[in-house]
Parts: structure tokens; sequence; C-alpha cells
């Protein structure tokens, strides 16, 4: 099919998906040819530019988008370089009079998409930026003095209290080519992929990126293992979550059709409805965070509870070291470290110990943790990292308060009874007796002879006391508390 119509450019970002993608309905909907893009943004001095995982998935995500796009018709396009200029030199080459895409979370991001409405606006573009990454856009959602939600339980029965999310549309059939082939840098030649070493092949074995995977992975997780998710989701030893979240995080499916997939399974088959609340309230979180980053763009680097901004955090690189190897000495603290450097992923129950143990044990400014899940998950998601890292530091919204400090002994005694999680990423701890998996300083000389472990020699003994760690958390957080 042939047309006179201008071309329309397709901005691609965390929206790396066919079904359910606003802009690129929109685009196909005009019948104008569609040309999709994605730029590889470089910027030396923005933190949040994809990690080193990330970078990894974007790699396999935009190789299945670009094969699915070209059989629609429309190849993707590949720039490299500030998506002002990239865009506007892009529009000039095709004659393109309108850019549609789709909004994205975090400050820099927004800044960076004001400046390319700017640019194009002046010659004479049109920029629509669409929802595709929110079940609602933030804003809609607020207390009735109008006011953002500060607290989740309200924020959450005020979304279940709108109207239904807008239902998922189809991916469209096909899409109008430009007249002229448009030029494209090639993957390859980005060097996503980790190389000299390869590092990636837990992550390989672990993961598939696309949509087709997220669409699959949603089907099986609904299919059965959502009814037991109200009691599977704190048991890091079984695959009791979705692992919806890198699929989420770059949007290869939003959280409309997740939520509409949920409510359907759960119609169908009454025995689901318990497990699919319970998912979907996870969800609302996700919602939260990011309604909480559009309100509160500090977020990533400045506490809400600006009493924090005073907290005498201490400087210790090896403590930070053996925190980021999964070398502390406390079991279910290293197994979590290196199921995310395996992984590239750790469960969320995890995610609150090793958190936990960060600030409150090592007294380390929660942004290091959030620099280091920014660099090594594969789920990196700006808003929901640092919802959730203030979450556990005691300084966010609706946080947990910082006097609760998670004891990983107890906590791994109750969340991996067995010990199987930390056997899995902690092999040296393989043969010791269930009673000492979680505390093997505690454990008698000859359990450790038996089991093959020399504390260390071939596993840490403890970097810090859990109890005097803890006293000295506590005594950090009333000086904070009396300064007021
Ligand atoms: P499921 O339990 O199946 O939940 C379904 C979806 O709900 C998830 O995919 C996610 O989108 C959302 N969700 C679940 N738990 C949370 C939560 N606590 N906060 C917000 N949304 C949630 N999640 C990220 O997506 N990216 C991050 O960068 C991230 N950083 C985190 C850092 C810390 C310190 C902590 C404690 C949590 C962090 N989380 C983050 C939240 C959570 O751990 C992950 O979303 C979850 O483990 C993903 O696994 P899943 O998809 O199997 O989750």
């Amino acid at each position: 099919m042939t047309t006179d119509q201008s071309p329309i450019l397709v901005w691609f970002r965390n929206d790396l998906r066919l079904a359910d993608n606003p802009a690129l309905s929109a685009a196909a909907e005009d019948g104008a040819p569609v040309i999709p893009v994605y730029v590889r943004e470089k910027d030396a001095h923005d933190p949040w530019l994809p990690g080193a995982a990330s970078r990894w998935w974007l790699h396999g995500s935009l190789e299945r988008l670009g094969k699915a796009l070209a059989k629609l018709g429309s190849p993707l396009v590949l720039r490299s370089g500030d998506p002002a200029a990239v865009l506007a030199a892009l529009a000039e080459e095709t004659g393109a009079d309108t850019l549609l895409c789709n909004r994205r979370a975090g400050p820099t991001a927004i800044a960076r998409d004001r400046r390319v409405v700017e640019r194009l606006s002046v010659r004479g573009v049109t920029v629509h930026p669409h929802n595709a990454a929110l079940l609602f856009e933030p804003g809609t959602i607020r207390t009735k003095s109008d006011t953002p939600f500060r607290v989740f339980t309200p924020f959450w029965k005020a979304l279940l209290s709108m109207p239904e999310p807008p239902r998922p549309t189809r991916a469209p059939a096909k899409l109008t080519p430009p007249a002229k082939p448009v030029s494209s840098e090639s993957l390859k030649d980005w060097a996503l992929l980790p190389s000299a070493p390869d590092w990636a092949g837990g992550l390989r074995e672990r993961w598939e990126p696309g949509e087709a995977a997220a669409r699959e992975r949603l089907a099986d997780f609904l299919d059965g293992p959502v009814a037991a998710y109200p009691v599977e989701r704190d048991r890091p030893d079984h695959d009791g979550t979705s692992a919806m979240s890198p699929h989420l995080a770059f949007g290869e499916i939003g959280p409309r059709q997740i939520w509409h997939a949920t409510r359907h399974a759960a119609d169908q088959r009454h025995e689901l409805a318990a497990g699919a609340g319970a998912f979907l309230r996870e969800l609302g979180w996700r919602e939260f965070n990011h309604h909480l980053l559009r309100e509160e763009p500090s977020i990533p680097d400045t506490p809400l509870d600006a009493r924090f901004t005073r907290f005498p955090w201490r400087t210790d690189k090896a403590g930070l070291r053996a925190w980021q190897r999964g070398r502390t000495g406390y079991p279910i603290v290293d197994a979590g470290m290196r199921q995310l450097w395996q992984t590239g992923w750790m469960h969320n129950r995890v995610r609150m110990i090793v958190g936990s143990f960060l600030i409150k044990d090592l007294l380390i400014p929660w942004r290091e943790g959030e620099a280091w899940f920014w660099d090594t998950l594969v789920d990196a998601d700006i808003a929901n990292n640092a919802g959730n890292w203030q979450w556990v530091a005691g300084c966010g919204a609706d946080a947990a308060p910082f006097f609760r400090v998670f004891n990983p002994i107890l906590q791994g005694e109750k969340f991996d009874p067995e010990g199987a999680y930390v056997r899995r990423y902690v092999p040296e701890l393989e043969r010791l007796p269930n009673r000492w998996i979680h505390k093997p300083w505690e454990a008698p000389d000859e359990a450790l002879r038996q089991a093959g472990v020399t504390l260390g020699k071939d596993y840490p003994r403890p970097i810090v006391d859990h109890g005097t760690a803890r006293d000295r958390a506590l005594a950090a957080f009333n000086e904070i508390k009396k300064a007021g």
C-alpha cells in the first residue's frame, strides 16, 4: 500500500510491545506510513540510563520487537544520540510531521522528553504522548482534598473505586511502510551484551525477553500458581510469584493487559479469586510508586522524610563490597545478593532483607543499594526501585518504620525453613544441617567439619554482629529523631 501522507514517527522507549501500545495503535489507525524508532540515549551525567543487566535485556527485547515490526511491514529504525537532535533529524530526513510515543517515568527522562517536544514543535512536528505504562494516568487518583496519596491502602481503595482501567487493544495487523527505506544502526554494534567477560549465562538460563515470552509467562502463572500466591509470594525457596517484573519494566506487557487477564481468570475459576486479588494489589504498589514519582520527582535521590538528610551514615567500602558480592556471613543475605548477581533478579522478601541489612546493619546509605540494584536488576524500574529503597530505609511514603530492623536469621528460618534457597545460591553451605543453615557461626565444630565448612575460609564469618549493629542503628535513628 502506498500513500501520499507524511509519515508518523513512533518513538519506542519502555513500551517494547505491539499489543496495547496506544502510540503504535494510533499511528496504525491513521493509515499514514509508520516509522518505528528506538533511540539509544547517551548522557554521561544521567545515572538512570539502563544499567548492565538492563542492557542485556534490552538487546533481547529490541531484537524481538524488530522482527515483529518487520513482519508487520515497517522495520524498527535504531539511532543513537540525544533524542531531541536524533528525532528532529529523522523528521527532517523522512518528512514526518507527527511523533507518537508513550510517556515514561523519571525526572531525567521527562526533562529530555520536554526538550524533544520543544525541538520538534519548532520544526512543525506535532508530538502526542500516550499512557501505556500505567493503569491510570498519574494525577487522576488523588485524595478528597486533591493531594497525592502518601499512604498505600487509601490509594488502593481509591483506585478500586475508579471505573475499570481501559481494555487493552490488539496489536495492529499491519503497518504502512515509508516510501523510502530509512537507514538504521545495527543492534549488534550497540554492544549491549556483555563480552570479555560474558557474565550473562545465568540471565540467559533464567529469562527470555520479549512480548511473546511475557504473555506466555503470565498465562502460565494465571493457569494455576496464582491461587497460592498469597502464601507462596513470601517463599524465596519456591517459584510462587509471577516474575513479570522485567517484562513490565521494558513494557513488553502492560499493566492493563495483566489487570484484565487476571480478572478474567478469576471470573472463570473462582478458586483463583483470592490469589488474583493479592496479585493485583502488588500491581497496585507499582502504580502507587509511579504516581508518587510523578508527584515527587526527587525520590530517586532525596528522602521524602527530610530528617533522613541528616542521618549519620557510614562510609564502609569493605562492607558495601561484601554485601554486593554476597560475602556478609549471613546466609539469607548472601543467597539473595548472589541470586541477583547470577540471574539479574531477587525475590521480593529477600530484597527487603538485604535492603534492611545494608541500611540498618551496615549503616550504608540506601542510595548505594538503589544504585547497585539499578545496575544489576533486569527489572530495574526507577519508581519501584526508589520507592522500595525508601520504604526499607523508613524515609519513604507509607514506609516501614526505621526501628523495624529485619533479623536475617529469623527471616531466613521463617521464609526459607529448609534452607533450600540458601543451599541453591550458597553451595558451600549445602551440607550444613537445617538447624545451622541460617547461622553457621553457631554450629558446633563437628557439624561444620562434617559439612566441610571452615568459617573464614570456605564461607565468611558475619561481618557485623546483628544485635550490636541493631543497637547502633537505633541510636543513629534517635539522633535524627531528637534533632526533629
Ligand atoms: P509479583 O509478586 O508477581 O508481583 C507482580 C508485579 O507487581 C511485579 O512484577 C511488580 O510490577 C509489582 N510489585 C510486586 N511487589 C512490588 C513492590 N514491593 N513494589 C512495587 N511493585 C511491586 N520492582 C521492580 O519492578 N523494579 C525494581 O527496581 C525494584 N526494586 C526493588 C528494590 C527493593 C529494595 C525492594 C524491597 C523491592 C523492589 N522491587 C522492584 C519490588 C519487588 O521486589 C519486585 O517488583 C518483585 O519482586 C518482582 O517479582 P515478580 O514480578 O515475581 O512480582
